[in-house]
């Protein structure tokens, strides 16, 4: 057999006190050549417990390894995404769960909110908005990574204070965040810490930090918060893949994958060239659950002659392709907006928006159940 990374799936909730459980240990602890890395993964009811099996693992057959105690399943995992992707007789479950939602394969959430944060008053007229549509998640941009030094940056932790505060108050879960620096999650930490916790943030990694190694390790590095992780506009598919890799490789796992165009003129008039058409190939290749930006992909406020906007056909198109995720920008003042307002939706557009991703998402899963009927 060629030497496999191997991922030991234990029994759900094992035993860490019980005879087998020791008895495996020592078992890989005999091993020459060979290290291991235990890892956690802690569901709403069952804890999964898997062991990574890393260096000259030759010699070890899989029927070996399924019989060895507290043992369930066996993994051989042999191309690049070890962790995050999905490999031959892998049928572990997707996603996680955070602040009291799930993220999976299956799931569906709208992330609507403002590109960046300006004003308090904005903030609070976005949040109040999407509570009184039943929606839980946003996104608020505080670290704005910009072309020109020139433009505006984002308020940074200076406006963390208030919009977490609004967001506890309009019971927003999770905000999707962009940081541009590993001091921003320690800023984040900090300001959630001070605010008493009343959100959660997903950290996001823009697509000008995609192939950041040392920004993703340190993302990687902590668990508290999941990450949201742009796709490289303008490198290949894999190596995107494998940039997300170094999060998981680091420890977090809580990774959803987002598409958001790619930077090409072959696209235009639209800002990037729409690459919805991934959304099934990342859930072939991986675990991770997809995400959609139809906001940075068509990046105006045109529209077809149906009366559509370009920005509502391609989310549609996402989500009849089973994309898990949509983040898009809205803004209660576009013209005031700092960074991306003529991309923005606006307030009146939140419940069209947010029906039409309902019929199409329904329409998803029908196509399924038809396949499966
Ligand atoms: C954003 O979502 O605000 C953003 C900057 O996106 P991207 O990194 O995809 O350009
Ligand atoms: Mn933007």
């Amino acid at each position: 057999m060629p030497s496999y990374f191997v991922i030991l799936i234990l029994e759900p909730n094992v035993d860490k006190e019980s005879q087998s459980y020791e008895q495996l240990l020592s078992y890989l602890e005999s091993l020459s050549d060979i290290e291991y890395r235990i890892h956690d993964i802690q569901g709403s009811e069952i804890r999964i417990t898997e062991v990574y099996l890393i260096g000259n693992t030759k010699a070890l057959s899989r029927d070996h390894m399924r019989s060895l105690p507290t043992v369930e399943r066996v993994v051989l995992v042999s191309e690049s995404y070890r962790i995050l992707g999905r490999h031959e007789d892998d049928h572990r479950p997707t996603g996680f769960d955070y602040n009291g939602l799930r993220f999976g394969q299956d799931t569906f959430h709208v992330f609507a909110g403002l590109c960046a944060v300006d004003t308090r008053e904005h903030v609070e007229m976005m949040l109040k908005a999407l509570n009184e549509r039943g929606q839980v998640c946003t996104r608020m941009g505080a670290y704005k990574p910009r072309t020109s030094p020139y433009s505006f940056q984002g308020h940074g932790r200076e406006c963390l204070p208030f919009v977490f505060e609004v967001a506890g108050k309009y019971g927003i879960k999770v905000i999707a965040m962009e940081v541009t620096h590993e001091s921003h999650i320690d800023e984040i930490n900090r300001a959630l810490d001070e605010a008493g916790r009343p959100t959660g943030v997903m950290l996001q990694i823009g697509t000008r930090n995609t192939q950041n190694f040392e920004l993703l390790k340190a993302v990687g590095r902590q668990v508290t918060y999941p990450v949201l992780f742009k796709r490289g506009f303008g490198i290949t598919l894999d190596e995107s893949l494998n940039a997300a890799e170094y999060l998981a490789s680091e420890g977090n796992r809580m990774v959803i994958f987002a598409l958001r165009g790619m930077k090409t003129n072959m696209g235009d008039p639209h800002r990037n060239l729409v690459d919805f058409a991934h959304v099934p190939t990342i859930k072939r290749l991986t675990r991770m659950p997809v995400c959609i930006d139809p906001s940075h992909s068509v990046g105006s406020r045109d529209r077809s002659p149906d009366g559509l906007l370009d920005t509502m056909h391609v989310t549609a198109q996402g989500i009849i392709a089973g994309a898990n995720m949509v983040l898009v920008d809205f803004h209660p003042a576009p013209n005031e907006a700092l960074v991306d307002g003529p991309q923005a939706l606006r307030m009146n557009e939140l419940g069209l928006f947010l029906d039409d991703a309902a019929i199409v998402r329904e329409a998803y899963l029908k196509r399924v159940a038809a396949l499966k009927a």
